[in-house]
């Protein structure tokens, strides 16, 4: 479906049509597998001559809404929604290549997806190399023939490095190769990364879009031949998002705006007052003027995002004492929740990399990660002020 109102109406407008009972809000679909009319229906849904839903692996009418709605903000052609954000990057990959097939993957990507990268694609014979956010123009160099996909997240976790989306755009094309971006830091309502020449975005909706710390679930939207290659394989393979869970994220996209426009204020003053702190060394938010992509953050976001991070002193101890402190936020591997979640990924999140590899995506010991909330600001920040004065 493509975008007919502005992005916050669609967000709430873009609707299946009404049962019987004329209910306001859409009704929960749960149910395993839809009835056909007589054998000629039968035979014509399953020849897909028309629009019918069959079995809910392959479609559900509350799946519909929600792929609608994220198809619509994200300015996409066609989409399909999975059981969780690690589905719809499994599905997305495993859809469109081949043994042979190269990726070429932003250093710094989500922990689960690096492990697809290292552990389980080599299984198959596909390849993955590296490019650092920081030499993006190094990246044309990196090419290979056999390269199928160029993947990046923006901003990046934890390190909220900015990668430009305008250039990835300008050399995928160049190159005919695919240009897939894990959206799910910024959300549709910051970032359309297809507008800068994205064939697909993937999101975990887990983070804001659910935003409330409630479900999993994940969603792959772009260019409808791609997805359609996507559908046949998730189709059979079996990710499927449950009609629960999408009803629940359909909700959640009607006040993804106000929601995020808060959690980027909320971040921005939170960013500034650490960045006035003695003990705090470094201070990461990308629209800080201090960051070093500053300028690329302000081309392609609308506001900053809920995500802040900062270095206490005192290296690995130092970040675990600081966590120790903490009272009111949460201490959670989550993020994009109405609740402050405080992380330390040297010993969590990113535990999994050798010092050598955390430090080239910038996870230094003393490293934390905030995934500012909906809380009061003035109380987000005294929890974190009281934890930084010992
Ligand atoms: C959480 C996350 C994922 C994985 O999503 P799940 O819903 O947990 O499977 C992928 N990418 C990014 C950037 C994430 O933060």
């Amino acid at each position: 479906m493509t975008k007919k109102s502005e992005f916050e109406t669609e967000a709430i407008r873009q609707q299946i049509p009404r049962s019987g009972f004329s209910e306001h809000s859409s009704a929960m679909y749960v149910t395993s597998s839809f009835v056909f009319d007589d054998a000629e229906d039968m035979r014509a849904s399953f020849a897909e001559e028309k629009e019918k839903n069959i079995y809910s692996r392959f479609s559900n009418p509350n799946n519909t809404e929600f792929v609608d709605k994220i198809v619509a903000m994200e300015g996409a052609e066609s989409g399909y929604a999975f059981a969780s954000g690690m589905a719809a990057i499994f599905s997305t990959f495993g859809a469109l290549l081949s043994s042979g097939d190269h990726i070429l993957s932003a250093r710094s990507v989500f922990g689960s997806t690096h492990a697809l990268f290292t552990k389980f694609f080599p299984k198959w014979g596909i390849e993955t190399s590296y490019f650092n956010i920081n030499e993006a123009e190094s990246l044309e160099s990196l090419i290979r023939p056999s390269t199928k996909i160029i993947y990046a997240e923006t901003p990046t976790n934890p390190g909220l490095e900015i990668i430009d989306l305008e250039f990835l755009g300008k050399i995928s094309k160049k190159h005919g190769i695919l240009l897939v971006i894990d959206n799910c830091f910024a959300t549709p309502y910051l970032q359309q990364p297809i507008k800068f020449g994205a064939d697909l975005v993937v999101h975990s909706a887990t983070k804001l879009i659910d935003g409330q710390g409630r479900v999993l679930g994940g969603v792959t939207v772009g260019r409808a031949d791609l997805i359609r290659e996507i559908y046949l394989f998730s189709r059979n393979t079996g990710p499927s998002l449950s009609p629960f869970n999408s009803w629940i994220l359909s909700k959640s996209l009607e006040t993804l705006s106000v929601r995020v426009d808060r959690h980027c204020e909320n971040a921005l003053a939170l960013a500034e007052f650490l960045e006035d702190h003695e003990k705090v060394s470094k201070v990461r938010y990308p629209f800080l003027k201090s960051h070093p992509q500053y300028d690329i953050a302000v081309k392609q976001m609308k506001k900053g995002g809920n995500i802040v991070a900062f270095e206490v002193t005192g290296g690995l101890q130092g970040g675990q004492d600081f966590i120790n402190r903490i009272r009111m936020c949460s201490l959670s591997a989550n993020l994009g929740d109405t609740r402050t979640i405080v992380t330390h990924p040297a010993t969590s999140t990113h535990s999994k990399l050798s010092i050598e590899e955390r430090n080239t995506v910038g996870i230094t010991d003393g490293l934390i990660r905030v995934s500012t909330g909906l809380e009061n600001i003035s109380d987000i920040v005294e929890d974190l002020s009281q934890a930084l004065n010992y």
